[in-house]
């Protein structure tokens, strides 16, 4: 079943139970090449998970847990090989949300899931979004509203000597870097390690072009634009998002998917969407947007 975290919707099930795991593959129409995340609600569920908790993993999990940080880590025995997509190593995350807790904690098991949309589309932020997507194919839906972060965790592998962001997201590098000191930045231009970083993934139906500035994109009826901050002046556009008025980075990531979703479907020809400061959660944020957009680069 869907059901809420603080970063997106997941689809939810039985982490343990390969037949489950497989029709969450089918659903999605996700690649079986593409791991999954495993969700837990208590630390007993780690130890019996992998074979690797050091404590450079116990450090970042006191700081951090629960919230929306995924740790790649080696896997034990018990992870069925279709939830690792074969790998050695199993991503793992304990989410804050109270009603994913619940959920995972009634369930007595550790919940594989991924974001509860078609692969590479837009992640679901609302019920409506994974309705949409997903409602005829699912049995239930745990509905919580709209959720709070708004972005995918970020994933961090800790499987080498050295760890390396495989996706940034809700949880902002710089908070990482604090704790354990410097991270690998995974170069995109290397082979994916992780499915999350192909290059057109997150992305709207609607071709989607990224601006610095106003000044460089033809306005008109047939385009949406996506704004970091109210502009000054008004724009002569079908459809105007913005994701914070007053330019602040958390509420925009809370708000990228509902705008994305709502531009998607305006029925606009092009959407552009205005390039933010790639710090904090605008690391995150950009990301996405580069994804989104990169079906229609040129
Ligand atoms: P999603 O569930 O759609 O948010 O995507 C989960 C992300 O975690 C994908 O980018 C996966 O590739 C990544 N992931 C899951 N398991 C692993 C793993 N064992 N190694 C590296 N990346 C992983
Ligand atoms: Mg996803």
């Amino acid at each position: 079943m869907a059901f809420p975290t603080e970063t997106v919707y997941g689809l939810g099930a039985d982490a343990l139970n390969p037949r489950a795991i497989a029709k969450i593959f089918k659903i999605k129409k996700r690649p079986t090449f593409d791991p999954l995340i495993v969700h837990i609600a208590e630390m007993e569920w780690l130890h019996k998970l992998t074979r690797q908790v050091d404590e450079r993993t116990l450090t970042l999990i006191k700081k951090f847990w629960p919230g929306p940080l995924t740790l790649v880590l080696l896997k034990s025995s018990l992870v069925p090989d279709i939830v690792t997509a074969g790998l050695d190593t199993v991503a793992v995350r304990m989410p804050a949300h109270p009603v994913a807790r619940k959920f995972i904690k009634l369930s007595q098991t550790p919940i594989a899931a991924p974001s509860a949309n078609l692969f590479g589309h837009l992640s679901p932020t609302t019920v409506a979004h994974v309705e949409k997507q997903l409602g005829k194919k699912i049995d239930l839906i745990l509905d919580a509203g709209k959720c709070p972060v708004g972005v995918e965790s970020t994933v961090l592998s800790l499987v080498g000597g050295k760890p390396v962001l495989l996706r940034p997201g809700g949880l902002p590098l710089e908070e990482i870097e604090k704790v354990i000191g410097k991270v690998v930045r995974q170069s995109k231009t290397k082979t994916i390690q992780s499915p999350g970083q192909l290059q057109s993934h997150y992305s709207p139906r609607t071709p989607m072009k990224l601006f610095k500035s106003l000044n460089q994109i033809p306005l008109n009826n047939n385009v949406g634009v996506l704004l970091f901050k109210r502009p000054v002046l008004k724009i002569k556009a079908r459809t105007v998002e913005i994701l914070s008025e007053k330019g602040d980075l958390t509420e925009a990531a809370a708000n990228l998917f509902l705008a994305l979703h709502r531009l998607d479907e305006s029925g606009v020809k092009i959407i552009y969407a205005e390039c933010i400061p790639a710090v904090g959660l605008g690391s995150a944020i950009m990301d996405r947007l580069e994804r989104a957009s990169s079906k229609s680069a040129t």
